[in-house]
């Protein structure tokens, strides 16, 4: 058991039990049972009746929900420090980069992927992100998809199969299409909840994205695509059609693909990460723009090797402020509760009673201050399921 008072600041994420969407409750308190859910949350002065732990007192800090970031690409080997660079002196950022990281992973072993994947989920549990997605999709080819998700698998139970991430070399796509609904689909599926396609330029088109999301959906998995990252295309418009939980990107919309959205709100979640228009100097999609619509909008990391190399979610959000348009309170919103929504979970991205005890003490007055202070790291603690998993309590008194 749990119990921290002398909070200033709690987001609970629920309306009902504080002030505005996020549920804001001054001089609160949390209080986690043995089972790692949380049994009360309220005010700090009422704590010792809802528990009989002694309560640690967090001296006025914040307490958010732990994040939870719904799009990573954790498993891989190698990296493309040379290809940034020379990005970054102006050469264009091509899908086909991809290639070179499903090299370096088909030449490295399991236990390489899995170290490499622990290293990178435990750096974003550092940075506040308590659930994680992680995709496959730098092996393209059955067994090293297999291995990819038995290797996400070590680090988070949100494993997507994207073995439709890109047409591997000296292969035709249309045989390629085929080889990923047929045995890599039955290979993988029994490690993975959802499968994803990449449509867009230089991937996948919307017909066999279309293809390859019912072959999943049929074996059993949820959906989810890339959309409308690198153009316009039909790739929201597809995601809506087949309820997809979430289309991810969503950097170049039309009109047309923003009312689909809105009117989809409810089954699909609209997933922006902007760390990828950073780490590739390209427009950033216009948040404020969906959230007027009325669409619902996560943010996530999109944590790769090639065009978004952070785990770092209050990065994330501080660009969902600064860069896109978003309040202070809209941007946290959307990396929490917003996440567990593209991942379609009740049970994490807030802090109310029977919600997995998640959470992050933030050194800092308000959780505005992920946004006004970017680049400083505020974290100070995080819990997992009512256990410190990373930095310290010993601030507490
Ligand atoms: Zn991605």
């Amino acid at each position: 058991m749990l119990a921290i008072a002398g909070i200033g600041h709690l987001v609970t994420n629920d309306p009902n039990l504080g002030d505005g969407k996020l549920g804001v409750i001054r001089d609160a308190a949390v209080v986690v049972g043995d089972d790692g859910l949380i049994s009360w949350v309220g005010q700090s002065s009422d704590v010792e009746n809802h528990t009989s732990t002694r309560p640690l007192n967090v001296g006025g800090r914040v307490v958010i929900p732990g994040f939870v970031d719904s799009h990573t690409h954790l498993v891989f080997a190698g990296d493309r420090a040379s290809e940034f660079a020379a990005r970054m002196a102006g050469e264009p950022y091509k899908a086909g980069g991809i290639r070179t990281t499903m090299a370096a992973t088909r030449a490295a072993t399991n236990d390489q992927l899995v170290a490499n994947a622990r290293r990178l989920a435990a750096e974003a549990l550092a940075s506040g992100t308590t659930t994680i997605e992680v995709k496959s999709g730098y092996g393209l080819s059955v067994a090293d998809e297999a291995r990819s998700l038995e290797a996400a698998r070590a680090v988070t139970d949100e494993t997507t199969f994207l073995g439709a991430h890109v047409v591997p070399p000296d292969t035709d796509p249309d045989s390629y299409v085929d080889l990923v609904c047929g045995e890599m689909l039955g290979r993988c599926a029994p490690h993975a909840r959802w499968i994803d396609v990449f449509c867009d330029r230089g991937a996948f088109d919307v017909d066999q994205a279309r293809t390859i999301l019912a072959a999943g959906a049929k074996a059993g998995l949820g959906t989810r695509l890339h959309a409308n990252q690198l153009q316009h295309g039909g790739g929201i418009a597809l995601g809506v059609e087949m309820g997809v939980a979430s289309c991810d990107h969503c950097t170049h919309v039309s009109d047309h693909d923003i009312e689909l959205l809105a009117s989809a709100r409810d089954t699909t979640v609209a997933t922006l990460l902007p760390t990828a228009e950073l780490c590739t100097r390209s427009p950033f999609p216009d948040a404020r723009r969906l959230i007027d619509a009325g669409v619902a909008v996560a943010l996530a990391s999109d944590c790769n090797p090639g065009s978004s190399y952070t785990s770092s979610m209050p990065l994330v959000v501080a660009l969902g402020v600064i860069s896109m348009g978003m309040t202070c309170d809209e941007a946290l919103w959307s990396a929490t509760m917003g996440g567990a929504r593209a991942l379609r979970r009740s049970d994490v991205g807030g802090l109310a009673p029977f919600m997995r005890g998640d959470l992050v003490i933030l050194d800092a007055a308000s959780h505005v201050h992920l946004a006004y202070r970017p680049g400083v790291n505020l974290v100070t603690t995080v819990v997992r399921a009512g256990e410190v998993v990373s930095g310290q309590l010993d601030f507490l008194v």
